[in-house]
């Protein structure tokens, strides 16, 4: 399957490359949130987090830590997003796995999640009960 970003990876399309290895790769977004946001890519097309392989996405979280840690260090950036949008629902445009990082300085004017729900009386607790991993 081909995606915007297999054709970045293969030279099709041109980009700002940072990072790359055999599992994944980085780039600088071209629509940014913040200046220096970047995007950890799946070198492989998985669309979403349950068809990435656990290795190729701790790995992804890993280069996504060192991408962060160079956007403080060169951006000064007091905080950062680590988000992953999964599936169309979510607002994913390019259904090819990554991770963005978002670099976020104090009162930047950028929000996320501006809109939230409200739980009714014991609604969470019940909820939880259902979502509950052990
Ligand atoms: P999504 O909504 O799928 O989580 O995010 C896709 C991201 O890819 C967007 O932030 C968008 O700006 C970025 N993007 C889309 N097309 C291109 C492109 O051709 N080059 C680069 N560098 N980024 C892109």
């Amino acid at each position: 399957m081909e995606t915007i970003f297999t054709k970045i990876a293969n030279g099709q399309i041109p980009s700002t490359k940072l990072y790359e290895d055999e599992k994944c790769f980085v780039i600088m977004d071209i629509n940014p949130v913040k200046k220096g946001h970047s995007l950890v890519i799946a070198r492989e097309p998985y669309p979403n987090m349950a068809s990435c392989p656990d290795d190729v996405l701790t790995h992804m979280l890993l280069v996504a830590k060192k991408v962060e840690a160079k956007q403080r260090e060169v951006l000064g950036n007091q905080g950062s997003n680590i988000i992953i949008n999964n599936d169309p629902a979510s607002g994913q445009e390019v259904p090819h796995i990554h991770i963005h990082v978002i670099p976020r300085f104090v009162n930047d004017g950028r929000k996320h999640f501006q809109d939230h729900d409200k739980y009714s009386d014991g609604e969470m607790q019940a909820l939880g009960m259902k979502l509950s991993l052990n």
